[in-house]
């Protein structure tokens, strides 16, 4: 079999069923091109993409600013490992750095590599600024998080599927109620080797639980009194994603640097991936001021890919297109009609029984258990109907398209989703 040979459907899911690892449940669609918000499966269906590969689409695929980037610097210089300097990664870091409003950038390549190199750069602060004793640092995190897939990460997840049978786990971490900010103080004014709080502005995988108003620049606040490093992994939630640049970023409108009106919520330590890179090329990067970012020294840390040419070129783009295209603004506005749309549409069935999100991350939830497989079952039927979603949790839906979707698409959109969410209700009435 050449790599040259066109795959039926069936085909591509029966290699991938004997040659590959079962470690995803993927829906049973197989994709072969992309631009914009659509894709296309092998068979010719087009699609409109309501996931954007978990928010690392936003800026639509194969961007023709993001590839033209890539290809160029592909064909020039693709990796000189960090042993000797490039004449790019300096104007990425610049220019990203400048982006967000940090003094300094450590480039990666996955998100969960970027979460790894937050801890340990939050551990090392503790002891050589912190004055915490060896060995002693504790890092805060969530209920419900997800911060990809390590060990240490799966560590502090309580996702039994995600960390059953891959123990011994790292220590270090403790772990509280989401969007409880007496749970916060509590263990803040308890402990003196708190080091950081790791959190996601919105958790993502868990459902889109949107935290109350508020939440975030309280518990920034209380990591400011406490020495505590405030860490938001906005790998999901940033790079206009849900209407704002970050979405620690506060009400104002600005997206061309992060906003200075609101320091109250800026984190000590901003994790970002996926859509750095409008999905073209893994990069992460983890953000700080010098202050914090100072504690790494030559040897401490590293990645042979992190921060090479190609990923330098294709994130400047990816993030100039963010800006050029107003990409947060249309979050905002396309978002606010997916929600007004939907709530006009919820009290008349039974099968929904509310939207929640922010900008352009959200979802429904599905008048069912968690258990039932009805979440899966609409996720099918939406296919059928040319929208491609994925059930986040049990009976939670996630609706993410890519940020340059036009206002005409979006309608488009409401009206496959509820044309297909009645066909639901039809069956439980
Ligand atoms: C996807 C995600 C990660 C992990 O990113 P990978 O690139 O899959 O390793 C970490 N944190 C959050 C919030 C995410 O959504």
């Amino acid at each position: 079999m050449s790599v040259l040979e066109k795959l039926t459907s069936e085909d591509a899911i029966a290699l991938e069923e004997k040659y590959g690892a079962h470690n995803y449940h993927p829906l049973p669609v197989v994709l072969t091109k992309g631009k914009g918000v659509y894709v296309w499966d092998v068979e010719g269906k087009q699609y409109y993409d309501f996931l954007s590969a978990y928010s690392a689409v936003n800026q639509g695929h194969c961007h023709p600013k993001i590839i033209g980037a890539m290809l160029e610097q592909a064909q020039t210089l693709t990796l000189t490992s960090r042993a000797f300097y490039n004449d790019m990664l300096g104007k990425f870091e610049k220019y990203a750095t400048e982006t967000f409003g940090f003094d300094k950038m450590l480039p990666m390549n996955t998100g969960a590599e970027a979460v790894e190199t937050a801890l340990k750069l939050c551990r090392k602060w503790a002891y050589e600024k912190k004055g915490v004793e060896e060995n002693k640092a504790k890092i805060v995190v969530c209920e419900n998080n997800f911060h990809g897939r390590t060990t240490t990460i799966i560590s502090f997840s309580n996702d039994p599927v995600a960390r059953k049978n891959f123990g011994p786990y790292t220590n270090g971490f403790i772990k509280i109620e989401y969007d409880n900010i007496k749970a916060l103080e509590e263990v803040l004014e308890s402990d003196a080797t708190i080091a950081g709080f790791l959190v996601e502005p919105i958790q993502g995988e868990a459902g889109v639980y949107v935290p109350s108003e508020g939440y975030l620049a309280k518990a920034k606040a209380l990591c400011k009194k406490y020495n505590v490093l405030f860490i938001a992994d906005e790998v999901q939630t940033g790079i206009a994603r849900t209407g704002k640049l970050l979405a620690t970023c506060g009400n104002c409108s600005c997206i061309d640097k992060h906003c200075s009106k609101t320091p109250e919520v800026k984190p000590d330590i901003l994790i970002l991936g996926k859509a750095i890179s409008g999905g073209a090329y893994p990069i992460s990067g983890v953000f700080a001021n010098n202050a914090i970012m100072e504690v790494i020294q030559p040897g401490n840390h590293g990645s042979t890919f992190g921060g090479n040419p190609i990923a330098a070129a294709v994130g400047m783009a990816a993030l100039e297109v963010v800006k050029e295209e107003k990409l947060a603004e249309n979050a905002t506005d396309l978002g606010k009609l997916f929600r007004a749309e939907l709530n006009a549409f919820i009290p008349t069935c039974n099968i929904v029984t509310k939207v929640r999100g922010k900008g352009l991350l959200n979802a429904i939830l599905i008048n069912d258990t968690e258990e039932s497989s009805t979440a899966w079952d609409i996720c099918m039927a939406l296919k059928e109907n040319g929208l491609l979603a994925k059930p986040t949790h049990g009976n939670i839906i996630r609706f993410a398209p890519p940020l340059v979707m036009t206002k005409e698409q979006l309608l488009d959109c409401v009206a496959i989703i509820i044309k297909t969410l009645k066909q639901f209700d039809e069956e439980i009435k």
